[in-house]
């Protein structure tokens, strides 16, 4: 498939704004969707609608088996060995909730949890909440100068033993990416339990269980041009299995009386009630869409564009990048000297250009930063390099009427 026919697998592109055509420069926080998760999502709705795990007859019994291959799929996608470490649940956040809550049991009072500075507020809070309950206590990973995680720091904190390392795979705010194979590495030889918020990372890189080599891996479906509403915790089964359900109710039992319940085993153990099955059925569909591009050249693709466009911000002069570096993933972040962030995302607006502007749910990374916002672009498999040239154009026209 040539690149103009892969964009036109994306029906939302295809607009205009005020006149101006659809500029979109917004995937880290959603990804646009190709036609055939739209229509598989479509025609579960049309053919197939039925609850899962639950009835003899034959629709409940397709909708069943079409959502349990969606976990076989997930399972050979970021190579986990068993198919009952993967569990659905609606996004990156409630993922990381259910960690924090379901390892209450595990932690103590005086225990120290490591967060990635760069981390998104879902991966700061519930921690927050885990060590409220527990008496643990919060220890940021500084950053260095120039935005990436501060390795000597990091391995000064590993000394003192925390019980969990919860870092981002990339930064959603700035596209910095972290080694986390060797970072998980260390994690682990002090015996620390360890979730990497993988929702920036797995529609961009290759995720590998085996090779990464953590606890807990998690993902959000609706940034892999997945739907919005369905997510994953990946868990390494012996440490999943051990989790305390954030959720009861149905699905999750094997037999309830009013003296005790006895609970089922994984992956139903964490799935309580009714699962987002339409959208269970899109994102096994967004994997489909994923696994036929060719891997090495879309993602080669994606970093000459990122690069283009790092270095394009760069030549307009007047512009303050925030940790760009070569092998970023996905996203730039930037300042219009001296201008508020808000501003230049209106006016560029108004222009058709789609951009994210604000803290990206990391207050304290813009903090470290010493801002309070920032404009963020991000691509997708998508983009192309007339989307970068209308962007810098536009963001002249900005630069010319407001400096
Ligand atoms: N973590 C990162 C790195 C993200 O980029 C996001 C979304 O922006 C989240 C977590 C939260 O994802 P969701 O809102 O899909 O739960």
């Amino acid at each position: 498939m040539d690149h103009a026919n892969l964009r036109a697998q994306f029906p939302t592109l295809e607009q205009t704004l005020d006149g101006y055509p659809l500029c979109y420069l917004d995937t880290a926080a959603t990804s646009q969707k190709p036609k055939q998760v739209i229509e598989a999502m479509s025609s579960y709705y049309h053919k197939d609608n039925a609850n899962v795990h639950r009835a003899a007859h034959q629709l409940s019994s397709r909708a069943t088996t079409h959502y349990e291959a969606v976990r076989d799929q997930l399972k050979s996608f970021i190579k986990a060995q068993r198919r009952e470490e993967i569990i659905f649940t609606h996004g990156t956040t409630e993922s990381i909730n259910m960690v924090a809550y379901g390892l209450t049991h595990k932690i103590k009072s005086g225990d120290m949890i490591l967060i990635d500075t760069a981390a998104h507020h879902a991966n700061i809070v519930p921690w927050q909440e885990l060590a409220k309950r527990t008496g643990a206590v919060i220890k940021p990973i500084p950053l260095t100068e120039d935005c990436r995680l501060d390795i000597q720091a990091y391995d000064k904190l590993l000394e003192e033993k925390p019980a969990i390392v919860a870092l981002c795979h990339v930064s959603n705010a700035l596209g910095t990416q972290n080694p986390v194979d060797s970072l998980i590495a260390k994690a682990k030889a002090v015996g620390a339990i360890t979730l990497i918020d993988g929702a920036q990372a797995i529609a961009h890189l290759d995720v590998d269980m085996q090779k990464i080599n953590c606890d807990f891996y998690v993902f959000s479906g609706h940034k892999m041009y997945g739907p919005t509403g369905v997510g994953v915790l990946y868990g390494r089964f012996e440490l999943l299995d051990t989790l305390t359900p954030m959720m009861t109710g149905g699905e999750m039992i094997k037999t309830v009386s009013f003296d005790s319940t006895e609970y089922n085993i994984l992956p139903n153990r964490l799935e309580a009630g009714t699962p987002p099955i339409a959208e269970v059925i899109g994102l096994g569909e967004a994997l489909s869409f994923l696994l036929s591009l060719p891997t090495a050249e879309t993602a080669q693709r994606e970093k000459e564009l990122l690069n283009y466009l790092q270095q394009q911000l760069k030549n307009l002069g007047d512009i303050t990048l925030y940790g760009a570096h070569e092998d970023n993933i996905g996203a730039v972040a930037f300042n219009l000297t001296g201008e508020h962030h808000q501003d230049v995302g209106i006016l560029l607006d108004q222009q058709g250009i789609a951009v994210r502007c604000g803290h990206h749910c990391a207050m304290p990374l813009m903090q470290s930063l010493g801002i309070k916002g920032c404009c963020r672009a991000s691509i997708g498999v998508y983009s192309n390099k007339e989307d970068i040239d209308r962007f810098i154009e536009a963001l002249k026209s900005v630069k010319d009427m407001l400096l």
